[in-house]
């Protein structure tokens, strides 16, 4: 798995494609699509319920089964609320879930039984294209939540967060410079 961090500057990236600028008046809607970045990562919940945080982790919610079940009904949602496009935020959300299942897919992960689901539920196969290493939350199952903790507050994985950074950072600064030059392109027309 990729860290929050790194599924966050992910979802801010794909969410500049809508929102033209990042003004503290839309830290609402940036914030929504943050969490849906996150999303399949609510997965750890029911594990830290039980004591166990990694149980029921890296499970169906990292699948595009879940990522066309859960865009559906946010798509559905925000059309009945606020009257946008059902196809356009159905994309959009599509897109946000579906980053965090990619950075996923591209990290290295030790535990069996390794990956993600990425195909559920056309297959029950796991998958994995180790290219960035993985942020450490224990390889075990049955880690307690003190164990869990000391490994998600590691050296290591600070390395990977910095590693994120510097691989999303200079593509979120890219588009929001281009996104700023379009917007004084129209105010001047
Ligand atoms: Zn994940």
């Amino acid at each position: 798995m990729s860290s929050p961090i790194g599924h966050s500057l992910a979802g801010l990236i794909i969410s500049s494609w809508r929102e033209k600028s990042f003004k503290p008046e839309n830290f609402k809607i940036l914030a929504l699509y943050v969490f849906i970045a996150n999303a399949p990562d609510l997965d750890f919940i029911p594990g830290m319920i039980m004591g166990k945080p990694n149980l029921y982790h890296h499970g169906i919610s990292h699948s595009i089964g879940a990522a066309v079940f859960f865009s559906l009904i946010l798509a559905i949602l925000i059309n009945r609320i606020s009257e946008k496009r059902f196809w356009r935020e159905f994309v959009l959300m599509f897109s946000l879930y579906g980053s965090h299942l990619f950075l996923d897919l591209i990290s290295y992960d030790g535990r069996p039984p390794f990956g993600i689901p990425v195909f559920w539920p056309f297959t029950e196969r796991y998958f994995m294209i180790p290219i960035l290493p993985p942020v450490k939350h224990s390889h075990l199952d049955h880690a307690s939540i003190p164990q869990f903790l000391a490994d998600v507050l590691s050296a290591h994985n600070l390395y990977v967060i910095s590693l994120e950074m510097m691989l999303t950072v200079p593509f979120a600064l890219i588009l929001i410079l281009l996104f700023r030059k379009r917007q004084y392109k129209t105010a001047g027309k």
